[in-house]
């Protein structure tokens, strides 16, 4: 069974979807949110990216530390994340990896300052891990790793033989295209905690943008998510921005479900006005929303469009 019963700081949370902006809110400082997790948000709050970039680090002094998304390179913070990165002695650097969920601009560029600093404090100079943007990514969400990781593998923390006694901390890589088509999510097996950078956010929806973005993928890598969740009994969900949500598989179905009725809505006004195009679907699809959302909500639909008529050419499949 999961570790986590131990959780240190159980959030306040809102449902998928609900206006965010929780006042507390701060950059300066780590929190901790298991024992082995920290969680440090990058000061770059905003429209996309809700109360910043949440970049976490797992691991602890005597096995070193994974930092999941660095985030922008935002010199602040990368010293901060470097500090957080505390060995035995209470010094900083003590990074075994950089993983960085996506090639997106508030998730990756902090990768190779982050490196940098590790190089010039003469520590270990951690590997920057992740998967290579797709020839679909827009210019600025170019990311090219040292290593590329692959689906399944495992990124295991070790203690030294020294400290036997401490427990390891592994990392499961999960491709998760959707969001971005070099998305990946990590489960962290044996706290039961799925970190899950943009595929799941809280207090605000994962936008979808083709020809990156692609909501088939997207779905189906929620139906990924579920079965990794089951399978380790993942009960939180760290998501890259916004607070920890509990009941990953709620969260996860509360989500799927929402994709489905947006569809079934964006396709019902699609049928009304089939010889219309995606300009005047879109205020009645999301009339819900607010227009201030709408550029924003267009990238999803034209997803939702795609998967709908590919959905049509192939109504076999579910
Ligand atoms: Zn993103």
């Amino acid at each position: 069974m999961p570790r986590h019963s131990q959780i240190l700081n159980p959030e306040r949370h809102s449902e998928l979807g609900a206006l965010p902006a929780p006042t507390d809110w701060q950059t300066l400082e780590p929190v901790a949110l298991l024992q082995n997790v920290l969680r440090l948000t990058a000061p770059n709050p905003g429209f996309m990216t809700g109360p910043g970039t949440n970049s976490y680090l797992v691991g602890d002094p005597l096995t070193g530390f994974v930092v999941i998304d660095p985030g922008p390179a935002d010199a602040d913070h990368i010293q901060r994340l470097w500090q957080a990165a505390a060995h035995p002695d209470s010094s900083g650097g003590n990074i075994r990896f950089i993983v960085c969920t996506h090639s997106h601009a508030d998730h990756s560029p902090g990768a190779l300052p982050l490196q940098n600093l590790c190089l010039q404090s003469g520590a270990a100079v951690p590997a920057i891990l992740g998967m290579a943007s797709a020839p679909t990514a827009r210019a600025n969400s170019q990311f090219i790793p040292d290593r590329a990781v692959h689906h399944g593998e495992e990124l295991t923390l070790s203690p030294n033989a020294l400290n036997s006694a401490s427990a390891s901390h592994t990392l499961q890589v999960i491709h998760t295209p959707g969001h971005a088509a070099n998305h990946v999510c990590l489960l962290l097996r044996e706290d039961g905690i799925l970190f899950s950078g943009d595929h799941i956010l809280n207090g605000s929806t994962t936008v979808i943008d083709p020809p990156d973005g692609n909501m088939a993928d997207y779905l189906d890598s929620l139906d990924v998510l579920h079965n990794a969740c089951v399978e380790n009994h993942a009960e939180y969900i760290f998501p890259a921005h916004g607070h920890a949500l509990p009941n990953a598989l709620g969260a996860i179905a509360h989500l799927k479900a929402h994709r489905l009725k947006r569809e079934a809505k964006i396709a019902a006004v699609m049928s009304a006005n089939p010889a219309g195009d995606p300009d005047q679907w879109l205020p009645l699809a999301y009339d819900d929303v607010n227009p201030r959302l709408w550029p924003v909500a267009k990238r999803s639909l034209l997803a939702h469009v795609e998967r709908i008529q590919m959905l049509q050419m192939t109504p076999s499949k579910p």
